[in-house]
């Protein structure tokens, strides 16, 4: 793995950077070549600059000895492939360093950031100044990085939660150590260049995204204003097939903006796994979990079928008549939303024993599945979804997760449907049909970012340390983007499980090979991240 040329460059960064930044041990090298799934690349070092300029000359060291880079913000891209890079004797490029919040603005609701910066970091920023803006956060960790999260389109709960969509003004390394501002922000002194995404002529954002043609070392992104009054609404549907009727009563709601955020609906597979681990002793510790047994658990901790959740952001009469429109909406279907505020959580939590007395019911459980996704409703990052992973361990969740460290078996597949009843069914029996044929619990969330797409989020949640579970969660995997893909169902995000099943050759295969001699002449950066064939 040490040949000549990486020995070289090795000492090359070295000298730029120090020792101290270039990292060679063998237990740090073992922990980035480790992810929730079957992994053989091996990375013979980790480099991690502290500047722009440092990232420059980083790429140049490694464009002259032919050494692959892969760069990585916060490295927790858990069950899409962690820190492992794409290609063996890849070199891991860490971003961890840069992590200054550049500019802010209160007035133009933005802030400016580094690639270290962290969801965490820029909640307590934002805290610190007081102010009325809200971030977006995602259910990802909070220590993870809004740029890695937002180069790869993640996705949060807010109305701002199609990350790429409020982000501009970026900084991009080329592999070839160029460096280049996009948007409004590559025309020097621009005053707008913070928050005019389009600039004038091309735009080239989107290049940088999901792809290999650059480093991204800096990224505007907007912020939402702080409404008036947040509420949040809550749906429980206990038929199996009420699902379709479900999403076209939301679609035009969502389409007519009285509902503003991204919606999410999981099934009780995915319920159950951000609430506890598996139930081993209620199995006698037989997998999969049996959708009748699943029915006893519905009835057990009260959720349906079909969860949804979703914020209402505005004045108090645009809540209200928000509310109105949703009660009249769904008032086809059976059952009726419940609206959450976080003072009635609040008050909730406070009084659950004496409310307990009263009607018999145990409204902690109820605040404990719904607190952490009203926090995300309102850009409160969490690490209360990172315990799902441990769901088939039979150890209990550490006080300090880590999901590569303590072998969680965790493989997120997200197709994409349109926002119809009848294409979000089909999709997700496919789903639940191939996940359960496999013996893998099927845990699914469908996200309905926009009025007219639904992302669909499996996760295939298992034990590495069960013999013959990696193998079968890869073929579980495999088969999944299979079967969805013929039926039409894209994903929206892929992990490094799929370098083996490159993209198929498009329209556009030529051109974007074509930008990629040209930004990359050398082949370094990220081979086979998102390659057509
Ligand atoms: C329980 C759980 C919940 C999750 N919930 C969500 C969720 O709600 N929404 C969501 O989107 N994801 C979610 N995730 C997936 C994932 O954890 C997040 O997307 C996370 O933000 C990605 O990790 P990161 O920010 O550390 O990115 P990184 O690991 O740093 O990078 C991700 C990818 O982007 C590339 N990249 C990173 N930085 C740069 C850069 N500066 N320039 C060019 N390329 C770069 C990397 O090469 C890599 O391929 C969840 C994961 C778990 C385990």
């Amino acid at each position: 793995l040490i040949t000549e040329a990486v020995q070289a460059a090795i000492e090359d960064w070295t000298a730029l950077l120090g020792p101290a930044h270039v990292v060679c041990d063998r237990a740090s090298l073992e922990a980035v070549e480790t992810a929730t799934f079957p992994t053989h690349q091996r990375v013979p070092a980790i480099v991690r600059p502290g500047s722009t300029a440092d990232v420059q000359e980083c790429l140049r060291i490694a464009a002259q000895h032919g050494i692959c880079v892969y760069p990585v913000s916060s490295g927790k891209n858990w069950g899409y492939g962690s820190r492992v890079p794409t290609a063996d004797g890849c070199v891991l490029l860490e971003l961890g360093r840069m992590n200054r919040i550049l500019d802010f603005s209160e007035d133009l609701a933005y802030v400016t950031v580094e690639p270290g910066v962290t969801q965490r970091q820029l909640f307590r920023f934002l805290q610190e100044k007081k102010s009325r803006l809200w971030m977006d956060a995602s259910g990802a960790s909070p220590d993870s990085s809004l740029i890695g999260n937002t180069v790869e389109r993640g996705f949060g709960h807010t109305p701002y939660g199609d990350h790429f969509s409020f982000a501009c003004g970026l900084e991009v390394v080329l592999p070839n150590g160029d460096v280049i501002e996009t948007g409004a922000a590559r025309f020097p002194g621009c005053k707008t260049a913070p928050v005019n995404r389009w600039g004038l002529g091309p735009s080239l954002d989107g290049i940088f995204s999901q792809s290999n043609f650059g480093v991204v070392t800096r990224m505007s992104i907007l912020l939402m204003p702080q409404p008036d009054v947040f509420e949040t609404f809550f749906y429980r549907c206990d038929d199996p097939d009420g699902l379709p009727a479900l999403v076209d009563a939301i679609r035009p709601l969502r389409m007519q903006e009285l509902l503003r955020s991204a919606m999410h609906i999981a099934n009780d597979y995915k319920v159950l796994g951000g609430l506890r681990q598996y139930p081993w002793e209620e199995t006698g510790g037989v997998t999969p979990l049996t959708p009748e047994l699943m029915a006893n658990f519905r009835k057990l901790m009260t959720f349906g079928y079909w969860n949804i959740s979703g914020g209402l952001y505005g004045t108090k009469a645009q809540v209200n008549e928000a509310k109105r429109l949703l009660r009249k909406g769904f008032s086809g279907l059976k059952g009726k939303p419940n609206f959450v505020s976080p003072n009635l959580l609040q008050f909730a939590k406070r009084f659950s024993s004496p409310f307990k007395m009263l009607t018999g019911w145990d409204i902690r459980r109820t605040v404990e599945l719904v607190e952490p996704v009203v926090d995300l409703m309102r850009g409160i990052p969490t690490d209360h979804a990172l315990g799902s992973c441990y769901w088939r361990k039979r150890t209990p969740i550490p006080a300090k997760p880590d999901p590569d460290r303590d072998r969680c078996g965790l493989l997120w597949y997200s197709p994409v449907a349109p926002c119809l009843g009848s294409d979000v069914q089909e999709l997700s029996k496919l789903a639940i049909n191939t996940m359960l044929e496999f013996g893998f619990e099927p845990m699914i969330s469908l996200t309905v970012l926009t009025a007219r797409v639904v992302q669909c989020v499996t996760a295939l949640t298992y034990d590495r340390d069960m013999p013959g579970e990696d193998e079968q969660a890869m073929k579980c995997y495999h088969e999944l983007g299979a079967r969805t893909r013929a039926a039409g169902y894209y994903p929206y995000r892929l992990g490094t499980a799929s370098l083996s099943e490159r993209i198929e050759h498009t329209s556009c295969s030529d051109l974007l090979a074509g930008i990629k001699r040209v930004v990359d002449p050398t082949g370094i950066l990220s081979p086979g991240h998102y390659d057509e064939k």
